[in-house]
Formats: C-alpha cells, structure tokens, sequence
C-alpha cells in the first residue's frame, strides 16, 4: 500500500479573515502561492493592502469591547472546541501544511500539529488556575492589582512552522483576552487560512483577524497603526529590529522571537561507551537536518572534544546519509523541501561560500534533484562542513540543513566558542559527567539549553533569546504577562481627611 498521502484540494484564491469573514482584499489583487514540492503554483492568496490592514484592526479594536470583557471560563472552553477541531482534523492540516511549507508530513503529522493542539489546551488550562493579588499595606489601605488584555495585538510570523508560529501566538494572546490582528508569511499564507476555515466559527467575530500580504508592505503599517497595543513578531533578527522601530513610534510593547546560530557541545564523556546513550547523541547531532534546518533552534554548530572528534564524526556522517530524503507526503520521507526558492538559492549560495572560505566538505554540499511528481522542488542535501568559528558559515544564520563542525580542548574552550555570536536562542550540550550536566548549561549565553536533548518544545517549558535572539518566552504561562498589563487599585478605607 502506498505511503504518500493524497494532495488535499485547494480553493483557486484565498481571501483575507475580517470580523469574522472571508473577505476579497479591497484592490482585488492576488499574489500566487507556490508548493516548494514541485515548484508550481497551486493557488493564490489576498495581495492585500493597507486598507485592508486598517479594515482588520478596526474589527479587532471593536471586537475588544466585549471579547477584552468575557470570563477566562468562556475564554478557556473556546481555546478547548478550538484545540478539539483541529485534533479532528489533524491529518488534513497535516498535508495541508506539507503542500504549503514542503515540510515532511511526518513532522506535520507527529510534531506541528500536536504540538499546536496541546498548546491551546496549556493556555485554556493555566488562565483557570490564576489567581489576582491583594495586599493590605496598612490597616486602612488595600492594594488590589489586576490582569486585564492590551486590546489589538498586531502578530507577525515567519514560513518556517506557519500553523505552529500562528498557535504560539494566538493562543496566549486568546486566553489573555485580547483581541488579534495576524500577518503569515507570504511564502507559506494558506494553511493558516485553511485553519481559519475550520475554526473561524468558534469565534467571535473580529476576535482574530488574518491579513495575507507582504511585511514589507505591511509590516510598518500594522505596527504603527494607533489602535494596536502591542506587536509580537517571529522572524529574522533584522526585520526583528525594524519591527522594535515600529513600535517607538506610539510607544507599546513588542515581544520578539529572532534568529539563532545554536551550539551544539559533545563533551568527551559522550563517548566514553558504545551505548544508547552513544547512539542518542549521534541522532542529536544529527537533528541540525530536522524540518530541512528551517528552525531558529537549528543545531546548526556541532562542537565536539577533540579526543573523540574522530569516532564520533564518523558515525554523524553515516548516519546523516542514511536521512531519507525525498517527497514531503510520502511518510518515510525525514527530509523535505525547503520552504521556498529564495531560501533554496540562500542555502546554496552559503554552501558555495563555506567551500570558498576554505571548510571541509563532510558530506553533501549539493541540491537534491528528484523525478517524479516532486520534480521541481527546492531539495538540498544535508550539508556537513569542517571548519572554525570565524567562518561566516558559524556566524551567520543559514536556516537550512547545513552544519559547521568544529573541535575543542578544554571545556573553557568550548563555551568561548559556544558564546562567540551575536545570537543566543538554543544550545545543546551532551555530557554523562554530573558536575558539567548542570556548570556547562549555566556557562551558555541562550534562553534554551538542552541537555542529553535536543528539539523538544513543550507547552510549559519556557523558549525565547538571549542577546540579539529575542524579548520574550513563548510556549509558557509567563507569556500571558507579555499580554497583559496590571490594574493597579489602591484603596483607602479610612475615614479621617487627608
Ligand atoms: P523575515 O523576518 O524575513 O519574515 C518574517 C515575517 O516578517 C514575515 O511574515 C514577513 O512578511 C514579515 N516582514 C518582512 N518584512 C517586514 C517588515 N519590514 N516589517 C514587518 N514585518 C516584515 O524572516 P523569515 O526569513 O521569514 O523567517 C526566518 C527567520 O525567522 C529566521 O531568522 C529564524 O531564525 C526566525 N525564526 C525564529 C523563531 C523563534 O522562535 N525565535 C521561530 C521561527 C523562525
């Protein structure tokens, strides 16, 4: 029987999501969405323009009114029909996803879907379980502080998870109260509209609002139109940084989840027997090839002890060829396509630069060309190279399946290394010694560290940047902070004048 997952039907167009409809964007103007499987169109997505921008957040502003007032019950069960509709359609968003990012459908299947799901269910939980504060600062004076919403979020996501990013956002958004305004991708618009079309319903009008078009057109517009209260962005460190522009203008706030170079440290103990420990390390170090390398968390720097380099490299490039490369709706398939052309021709261009600085190519260090029905796609093979860290290829963000692998002495050594860049999103660190289990994490300048792990995200375990990753911690409780402000009421009970 065969394991490739039927192509889902798309609509010729899809329009923008405005106060609770589809709505044709006010010029009229689509922009094609091309399948990174085949390099074909497939359909068309709203080419929208400010006034469509400006018809979302009035409907938001207004939605506000009373969605800013419901209980966190009400909002609690919605997030709760809101995760159960899509768990009762998980394997169709799943290929969905898969046409629009050209991700592998075992990853939208196993990994995006459930983890968007159970993220709405974390959010619908832990607003029942919070409590206000009251303190009596004397025997006549009560301090009361509240959570109330912000009122319109403007949130802007990347291509690289685009129900995934969307559901990170939405729902701590959701379940604080406050009404949103959303920009997708416009590489990746169309999953997100179809999850629209699915959960549109359950909501009430004008409580989200999905806006297709592009962040250069858009992005500046959306973060500065007056009626938003707050701005949450996921993307590149340099859009990251117009975006915080944006939101001086009328002084609101911005949460930011930016780009990542993710050290991932192989102390000498890893080695020490041919065990499963060994073996889930080598798959660790593997991950860098997850979700094509299209993660801001990409393990994308593979340090490891000299003494061990030479065992241990082996077994990475071995298993590293073994990665089942091929049609992103096939089920065995790990590796897909990469999300679009532009990304493609980025990888490729730094897989030539890498050569040209002077690294070692391990294995790989190509595209990946197909026949059949994926013929045309954006495949590239994952990419091994041996080098320093003053390459540009371990210094800038390549977001694709490209490792640069270096080697350390000392376990100083290893952290100067790890700390040398800009970023500080995740690291990894894999270690059988006690003492450096817990003094190796400490020492790494990232927001997520794991350890004897790597790319796990579960709902409760906070994730955001160090340094110029980001502001922020999604996927946990303290991200209802970013979203809320606190009312303050400051009573006097006494009766004597002032
Ligand atoms: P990008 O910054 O180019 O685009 C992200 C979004 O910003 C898109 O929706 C785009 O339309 C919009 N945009 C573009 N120009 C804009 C502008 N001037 N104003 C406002 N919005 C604008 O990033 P990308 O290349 O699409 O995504 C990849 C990047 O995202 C990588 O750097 C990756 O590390 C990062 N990322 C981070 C996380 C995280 O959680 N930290 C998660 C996923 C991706």
């Amino acid at each position: 029987m065969s394991n490739i997952a039927q192509r889902p039907d798309f609509k010729a167009k899809y329009d923008n999501y405005i106060g609770g409809k589809f709505v044709a964007p006010i010029n009229g103007n689509y922009f094609d969405v091309v399948s990174p499987i085949d390099g074909k169109v497939f359909t068309q997505a709203a080419h929208s323009s400010k006034e469509d921008l400006e018809m979302a957040v009035d409907s938001a502003h207004k939605a506000f009114e009373t969605w800013g007032k419901t209980s966190v019950t009400e909002r609690s069960i919605l997030l709760n029909k809101i995760a159960q509709v899509l768990e009762d359609n998980l394997a169709y968003l799943a290929a969905v996803e898969a046409v629009d990012n050209g991700k592998p459908i075992r990853e939208t299947t196993y990994a995006d879907m459930p983890l968007a799901i159970d993220h709405f269910r974390y959010f619908a939980g832990v607003i029942r379980a919070e409590e206000s504060s009251i303190a009596e600062l004397d025997a006549n004076t009560v301090s009361i502080a509240l959570s109330e919403p912000l009122g319109v979020i403007a949130q802007i996501i990347p291509w690289n998870f685009p129900i995934l990013m969307a559901v990170w956002k939405l729902a701590p958004a959701l379940a604080a109260g406050n009404t949103v305004v959303l920009k997708p991708a416009e590489s990746t618009p169309i999953s997100i509209m179809v999850m629209m079309e699915l959960i549109g319903d359950l909501l009430p009008p004008g409580v989200v609002n999905i806006v297709n078009g592009f962040g250069s057109e858009l992005g500046r517009a959306l973060v500065t139109n007056k009626k938003v209260a707050k701005a949450a962005f996921t993307g590149s460190t340099t859009t990251g940084r117009l975006v915080m522009q944006y939101a001086t203008e009328n002084i609101i706030p911005v949460t930011l989840e930016l780009g990542g170079k993710s050290p991932n440290i192989f102390m000498k103990s890893v080695a020490d027997h041919d065990d499963d420990f060994f073996d889930k390390a080598i798959e660790g170090a593997v991950l860098f090839a997850l979700n094509q390398g299209e993660i801001c968390t990409c393990p994308s720097r593979l340090l490891v002890h000299e003494d061990i380099y030479d065992k241990f490299i082996a077994r990475v490039i071995e298993r590293t060829e073994a990665i089942v490369a091929g049609n992103p709706l096939d089920m065995a398939t790990m590796i897909g396509a990469q999300a679009s052309l532009v990304q493609k021709e980025k990888i490729m261009s730094y897989i030539k630069l890498g050569k040209e600085e002077g690294a070692e190519v391990l294995t790989g260090g190509d595209e990946n060309v197909f026949d059949g029905d994926h013929v045309g796609g954006y495949y590239i093979k994952p990419t091994i190279f041996k080098g320093h860290n003053k390459m540009r290829i371990f210094q800038e963000e390549i977001f694709g399946p490209v490792l640069a692998v270096t080697t350390f002495k000392t376990t100083e050594e290893a952290i100067a290394i790890a700390n040398d860049t800009m970023y500080g999103l995740g690291a990894g660190v894999w270690t059988r010694d006690a003492h450096e289990i817990y003094q190796v994490p400490r020492a790494v300048q990232a927001g997520r560290v794991w350890v004897n792990q790597y790319h796990s995200y579960p709902a409760g375990a906070p994730f955001g940047g160090y340094k110029q990753s980001g502001i922020g911690r999604e996927n946990h409780k303290m991200m209802l902070g970013h979203y809320r402000q606190t009312k303050n009421m400051l009573i006097s009970y006494d009766k004597k004048k002032l």
